[in-house]
């Protein structure tokens, strides 16, 4: 039996890996395992409409009834079924994948992506289907077509109109934000300039990844007199940002400053980050002698934990924010939304705010390494060093007394082995990352050899 959820649902090459059967399988598995009154909504990929109306017709056979909310935000489409009772939502999707790939992210009632558990027993249900048995009666198919709309007054209802409307660049990189951000910002009062706000299969901007190398434009552009820069991953779930002098955020630091004005202005709480994500998470609860909580890597481990512990936040070093009050998942136009806030109620340039928070330097890197033996590489590193404290959540984190770390992790769906390192020290955060990634390397080569 195969693996097809990763991290993030199910992902691939529509015609090669992602097929019609597997589309009609996931839809039997949801109908029986979840229920019969179905969300669908797309990205704007160039096979999205293909696989929508493959999923519809799928799931009406089989006795579901559809409601298609057509292309929008992932964060806007798990806004609207969380509120109007549905059994299940599918969002047709590859995120930040290149142009050729597609999937299928599968939401419970909640609005949450479904957690492990249940993905496993879909999984099981999709690999035991020998045949379809489609339902005597198909179900009944209706679109709807305000679901961004509601997602926008969900998200002012919680800043409300700005009372200094900053100057915002957008660029949405020919993604879905594209359809909610720059109208966002437009209702609460900001100056709004658009740069790849144009929904484009081929992504022909910057592409569906807001990596910094990406962003020139953006960087550009907001040193024209703007306040902040914001960039969008595909579907919308996940923002980067840039200061007013286009200086690109990494998530931790985005992600601390809102999460820390967010416990400043409302007090304390709990915050939920993953144990990959910088120890300036630290500095965001330290002020307001608040909690923070550390979980594996993924969005679906996040946001269980928040739930799990009422904790009013959490956020990932890729740019992935969850605000509970809105909802407990990650959400690119929410966090926008957040750091405006933020902004304005400390009334400093960001630039400024950032300088404010101590200073951590990463290394990140990763090694190929086939799936079978990464997580045996990772055990392997384990037994070979004595060094720090041992933190086994997800890999191998070893902490040092001064509180450097590293961490070595196998990808949630590449081959690949991640290595991450941080210290208040650059010299010293090379050098553990150098030390690391040799060993890591010596025994991927050691095995393969065998
Ligand atoms: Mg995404």
């Amino acid at each position: 039996m195969g693996k097809l959820f990763g991290t993030n649902g199910i992902r691939g090459i529509p015609g090669k890996d992602l097929l019609p059967e597997t589309i009609g399988k996931v839809a039997f598995s949801v109908v029986k395992k979840l229920g019969k009154k179905v969300a669908i909504g797309r990205d704007g990929r160039n096979s999205s409409v293909m696989i929508s109306s493959l999923l519809s017709s799928y799931l009406l056979g089989f006795g579901a009834d559809v409601y298609n909310l057509g292309m929008l935000p992932t964060p806007a489409f798990q806004y609207y079924i969380s509120r109007d009772g549905f059994d299940a939502g599918i969002m047709i999707t590859a995120s930040h994948n290149p142009p050729e790939f597609n999937g299928l992210k599968v939401m419970g009632r909640n609005g949450v992506e479904i957690p492990r558990q249940k993905e496993e027993e879909i999984e099981a249900c999709i690999f035991s289907i020998t045949n379809f048995d489609y339902a005597s009666e198909v179900g009944q198919y209706f679109t709807v077509d305000n679901a961004v709309d509601r997602y926008i007054e969900g998200i002012i209802s919680h800043v409300g109109k700005k009372k200094r409307g900053l100057r915002v660049v957008v660029d949405a990189g020919n993604g879905m934000q594209s359809l909610a951000a720059p109208k966002l910002l437009q209702k609460i009062g900001c100056e709004v300039k658009c740069i790849n706000c144009n929904v484009d299969g081929n992504f022909p901007g910057r592409g569906p990844e807001p990596i910094p190398s990406k962003l020139n434009e953006l960087s550009d552009e907001v040193r024209n007199g703007y306040d902040l820069g914001v960039a969008f991953d595909g579907d919308g779930d996940r923002s980067v940002f840039c200061d007013e002098k286009g200086r690109v955020l990494t998530g931790d630091i985005s992600g601390a400053l809102i999460a820390r004005f967010l416990l400043e202005t409302k007090g304390r709480n709990k915050i939920v980050t993953t144990i990959a994500t910088s120890s300036i998470a630290d500095w965001a609860v330290e002020s307001t002698s608040s909690i923070l909580i550390r979980t594996r890597v993924g969005s679906v481990d996040v946001t269980d934990r928040m739930v799990k512990e009422d904790a009013i936040a959490g956020f990932e070093e890729n740019g992935g924010f969850f605000y509970k009050p809105h909802q407990p998942v990650r959400d690119g136009a929410m966090t926008l939304a957040l750091m405006i806030s933020a902004i304005e109620h400390y009334g400093k340039p960001l630039s400024s705010l950032i300088a404010s928070m101590p200073s951590l330097y990463q290394q990140k890197g990763k090694l190929e390494c086939a799936n079978h033996i990464k997580y045996r590489i990772i055990d392997m590193v384990a037994k070979s060093t004595s060094e720090g404290i041992q933190d086994r959540t997800d890999g191998l984190k070893i902490i040092f007394p001064d509180n450097t770390w590293v961490l070595i992790r196998a990808s949630g769906t590449e081959p690949l082995i991640r290595i991450f390192s941080e210290s208040r020290n650059e010299s010293r955060a090379v050098e553990l990352y150098k030390k690391y990634t040799n060993l890591v390397q010596s025994l991927i080569e050691r095995s393969t050899e065998k």
